[in-house]
């Protein structure tokens, strides 16, 4: 496994530091976000570090999507949402805050008042 020392995320997936997961597969892993933007507000991980948008390999970045996509799909049933924003940000000019790649999935309910 590809970690970095220091990664905050690396450690969740080292299960160094606890996390609510809620999906897993071979090279990603899904857990609730620690200040939810909505309900249910979860991120996909690859499990090897990767920096950001510009810094990840094509497989575990579609394997991060694909993660994203079942997660979404499960959230009307799950959550009752009735939409789903994905989300990425790269670099500190667009928000990235934690260096460690991760793909935003927030379920939407009608009329939340979530801005992006
Ligand atoms: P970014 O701003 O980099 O796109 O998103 C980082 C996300 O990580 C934020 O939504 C933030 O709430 C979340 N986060 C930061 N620290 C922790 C933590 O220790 N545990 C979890 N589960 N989420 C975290
Ligand atoms: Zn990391």
């Amino acid at each position: 496994m590809a970690q970095q020392p220091d990664c905050l995320f690396c450690k969740i997936v080292a299960g160094e530091i606890p996390a609510i997961v809620v999906a897993e597969d071979e090279r990603t892993i899904a857990f609730m976000d620690i200040n939810p933007a909505t309900r249910g507000h979860a991120l996909v991980v690859p499990r090897d570090h990767a920096r950001d948008l510009f810094d990840i390999g094509a497989e575990d970045l579609a394997a991060c999507f694909a993660a994203a996509q079942r997660l979404a799909q499960s959230m009307p049933a799950k959550l009752g949402a009735d939409g789903v924003n994905i989300l990425n940000s790269c670099k500190p000019a667009a928000w990235q805050t934690v260096f460690h790649f991760h793909v935003h999935v927030i379920p939407r309910y009608d009329g939340d008042p979530l801005r992006l």
